[in-house]
C-alpha cells in the first residue's frame, strides 16, 4: 500500500485492524508483523507521524529531550539516528517517522487517506467491522485503537466564524505547504502550547501579530541547543540504562532538558528564607518556580512560587499593562500540561506585537475583515487558532465504536471515561487503546509510554494466541475499581482544584464531563501494575474461548 490517493482497495479480513499511523500505530504494526498476524493500519493522514504530521505551525517542536522521546525498541535505530537539537523540531521528528516507516517497511500495511467512521463488534462472530469514509467495510479479530490524545482538533464556537474571508488556518491542521504570513497582519487566538511556541516565529515574519488571550499561561524558557556529537555518543554510552529509568520513573522521564541526569526536586521553596528565594530568582530566573518539590503540592508553596513567577514575567515584559496581562493569578502552577518556550514573553516587547486580554476585552464575532471585541473591531489577513484538542476521548468519540448488544462507547462514557487500566472497555472485547484515559499518557513522556503499551498489547495477543483464547475484555467490577483508583489517585491534587480549567479535566470542550482523565500514579508504577495482573493471568479480565470462531 502506498500513499497515493487511488489506493489498491483493502482486504477483507485481518488479525488485527489499527486505526492512526502515529507513533503507536507504527510501533503497534511493527509489534504485530513480528508475531505473524496479519495487521491494518488505517490512517486518516497521506502519510505516518500523527501529531508530527498535522502540527505543521511555525515553531512546532518537541518539549521533551529528543534522545528520549524516540523509539527504543531498535539498537540500530538509535544508533543510527542523530538529533541535530536538544528538542527536535516537527519537521525533523516527521522525517524520522518517515524513516522508521521506510526502514521497517510498515506502509505497504497502512491504508492513507482513509478515515475510520464506525467499529462494531460482532458478537456472533466476535470480530469487529469497522467502516471508512471511503467506503471500506473491513473487519478483524482485535481493533487497536492508536488514535492518538491530541488529534481532535478543536474550533471555537464564535459567532461569525464561517463568514471570514481572509485565510483562517488551525495549527493542528497546519496544511504542508506552509500559511504565507510574510508582511500580514496576523491574529492568533490562544495561548496554549501550540500559541506560545508559534507566537515568536510569527511575530518574525508578520507585519504585525496581535494575540487574543483567554488565560495567561506558566511557561518556562526551553534552553533548546544544538546536540554535539559529545552529547549523542554520552547518551549512546548509557541508552540501555537511561531507558530502563524512564520506564521506572514517574513521567517516563530520566534525561532533563539540560539533557543531564534528571532528579525529581527535593529541596523546598517554604524552607527558604526571603534571602534565599530571592538569591534563586536571580540565578534561575523563571525555573526557580519549577526545581521545588513542594510548589506542586503544597497550595502555599504554590502561591510563593507564583509571586516570584510574576516577578519574572514584569522583568522581561516592558509594558507594565500586558505584563499584568500575561500574569496568571488564578490557577496553580502545574495543574495544566507545561508549557515550554523560546523567547515568548520577549516577543511582546516588539513594536508590532500586541495583546487583547480577553477576560476585559472578550471576542464578540468573527467579522468577514477580522475579530470584533466589545471595544472594537480589528482587521486581519491571517486568523489562527490555537485552540487545542478533544483531548484523551475526542478521537475516540468522532468513531462510531458500538460494543456488545451495540452499547455505544459514547453512552458507556456518558458519565466520563471509564475502562480498566486504560487499556480495554467492559462489554468492548477484543478493543484495545493506547494510552486512553486511566493511563499515564499525557502525564509522560509519550513515547515511553506509548511503547509500554505496545508492548503489552502484543504480549497480551500472543497469549490469547498461545492458550486458545478467542475473547478478552474486562470484568466491569475490574472496571469499577480501576476507575476508582484513577479518581482516588487524583482526589486532591492541585489538578483537580476548583481554580484549574485544564483540557486533562475536560473543561475545554463543551459539554465535557469535568474528570481528570489520565492516571498519576506514575509510569513506573503503572508499568508494574500492567505486567502484574498479565503475570496473574490476566486478573480482573474475563477471558474465554468465542461460541463461533471469527470468519
Ligand atoms: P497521534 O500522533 O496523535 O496519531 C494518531 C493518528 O491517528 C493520527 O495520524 C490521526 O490522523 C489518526 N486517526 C485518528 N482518528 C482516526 C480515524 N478515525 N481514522 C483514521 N485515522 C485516525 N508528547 C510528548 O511526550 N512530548 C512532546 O514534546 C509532545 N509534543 C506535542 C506537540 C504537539 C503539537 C501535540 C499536539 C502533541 C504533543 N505531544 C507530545 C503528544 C503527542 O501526541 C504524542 O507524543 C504522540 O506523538 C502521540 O502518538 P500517537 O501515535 O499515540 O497519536
Ligand atoms: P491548549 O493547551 O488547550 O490551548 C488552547 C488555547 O486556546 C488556550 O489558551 C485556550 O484558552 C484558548 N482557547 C480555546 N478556545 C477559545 C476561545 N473560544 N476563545 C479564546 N481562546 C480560546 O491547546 P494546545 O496549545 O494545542 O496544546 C494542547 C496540548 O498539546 C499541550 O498541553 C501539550 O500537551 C501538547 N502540545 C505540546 C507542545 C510542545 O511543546 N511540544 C506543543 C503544542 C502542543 P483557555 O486556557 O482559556 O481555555
Amino acid at each position: 500500500m502506498t500513499n497515493a490517493a487511488d489506493r489498491a482497495p483493502l482486504s477483507n479480513s485481518y488479525d488485527v485492524l489499527i486505526v492512526g499511523a502515529g507513533f503507536a500505530g507504527l510501533y503497534q504494526l511493527y509489534r504485530l508483523r513480528q508475531l505473524g498476524m496479519t495487521a491494518l493500519v488505517v490512517e486518516a493522514g497521506d502519510d505516518v507521524g500523527g501529531t508530527w504530521y498535522w502540527n505543521r505551525y511555525p515553531g512546532a517542536r518537541c518539549d521533551v529531550t529528543s534522545l528520549e522521546y524516540s523509539y527504543s525498541w531498535s539498537k540500530e535505530l538509535e544508533n543510527e539516528w542523530e538529533w541535530s537539537e536538544l528538542m527536535a523540531s516537527q519537521p525533523e521528528i516527521e522525517r524520522y517517522a518517515q524513516h522508521v516507516a521506510t526502514k521497517f517497511d510498515l506502509r505497504r500495511d497502512i491504508a492513507f487517506n482513509t478515515r475510520v467512521t464506525s467499529a462494531h463488534y460482532d458478537e456472533a462472530a466476535n470480530c469487529w467491522r469497522v467502516t471508512t469514509d471511503r467506503g471500506d467495510a473491513v473487519q478483524g479479530r482485535y481493533a487497536v485503537m492508536a488514535t492518538g490524545c491530541l488529534s481532535a482538533p478543536m474550533l471555537p464556537n464564535i459567532p461569525g466564524i464561517e463568514s471570514y474571508q481572509g485565510v483562517s488556518v488551525q495549527t493542528s491542521l497546519w496544511p504542508r505547504d506552509g500559511v504565507d504570513l510574510a508582511g500580514k497582519r496576523v491574529a492568533i487566538i490562544g495561548t496554549g502550547s501550540s500559541a506560545v511556541q508559534s507566537i515568536p516565529e510569527v511575530a518574525k515574519v508578520a507585519a504585525s501579530l496581535t494575540v487574543y488571550q483567554r488565560t495567561p499561561t506558566y511557561t518556562w524558557p526551553a534552553n533548546n541547543r544544538p546536540l554535539t556529537e559529545e552529547d549523542q555518543r554520552r547518551v549512546r554510552e548509557t541508552y540501555d540504562q537511561l531507558r530502563e529509568q524512564e520506564r521506572n520513573s514517574i513521567a517516563g522521564i530520566a534525561l532533563g532538558l539540560g539533557g543531564a541526569l534528571f532528579a525529581p526536586p527535593t529541596a523546598k521553596i517554604l524552607e527558604l528564607s526571603e534571602d534565599e528565594r530571592r538569591e534563586a530568582l536571580e540565578k534561575h530566573g523563571f525555573s526557580v518556580t519549577r526545581m521545588f518539590a513542594d510548589v506542586p503540592t503544597n497550595m502555599e508553596a504554590n502561591g510563593v512560587a507564583r509571586a516570584l513567577y510574576g516577578e519574572m514575567v514584569r522583568r522581561v515584559v516592558r509594558d507594565p499593562e500586558t505584563a499584568a496581562a500575561l500574569t496568571p493569578s488564578e490557577h496553580p502552577i502545574g495543574c495544566k500540561r507545561a508549557v515550554i518556550d523560546t523567547n515568548y514573553f520577549e516577543t511582546f516587547n516588539l513594536p508590532h506585537v500586541s495583546l487583547v486580554d480577553l477576560r476585559k476585552d472578550p471576542i464578540a464575532a468573527i467579522t468577514p475583515s477580522g475579530i470584533q471585541t466589545a471595544s472594537g473591531s480589528r482587521e486581519f489577513d491571517v486568523i489562527i487558532y490555537a485552540t487545542g484538542f478533544d483531548a484523551m476521548t475526542g478521537a475516540l468519540n468522532r468513531i462510531d465504536i458500538r460494543g456488545r448488544g451495540g452499547e455505544k462507547l459514547t453512552e458507556h462514557w456518558s458519565g466520563g471515561p471509564r475502562n480498566y487500566l486504560g487499556l480495554m472497555v467492559a462489554g468492548f472485547p477484543n478493543l484495545f487503546t493506547i494510552t486512553g484515559p486511566g493511563s499515564p499518557s499525557v502525564m509522560s513522556n509519550m513515547m515511553v509510554s506509548i511503547e509500554q503499551h505496545v508492548d503489552w498489547i502484543s504480549d497480551s495477543l500472543a497469549y490469547l494466541r498461545d492458550h486458545g483464547i478467542e475473547r478478552m475484555e474486562p470484568a466491569i467490577e475490574a472496571e469499577d475499581r480501576w476507575v476508582d483508583h484513577v479518581n482516588n489517585v487524583a482526589s486532591g491534587t492541585m489538578y483537580v482544584a476548583e481554580s484549574c480549567h485544564s483540557w486533562y479535566l475536560g473543561e475545554n470542550v463543551p459539554g465535557k464531563i469535568r474528570q481528570f482523565m489520565p492516571y498519576i500514579g506514575g509510569v513506573g508504577r503503572y508499568r508494574a501494575k500492567c505486567d502484574e495482573i498479565a503475570a496473574n493471568g490476566y486478573e480482573g479480565f474475563i477471558l474465554e474461548k468465542a461460541a463461533v470462531p471469527a470468519g
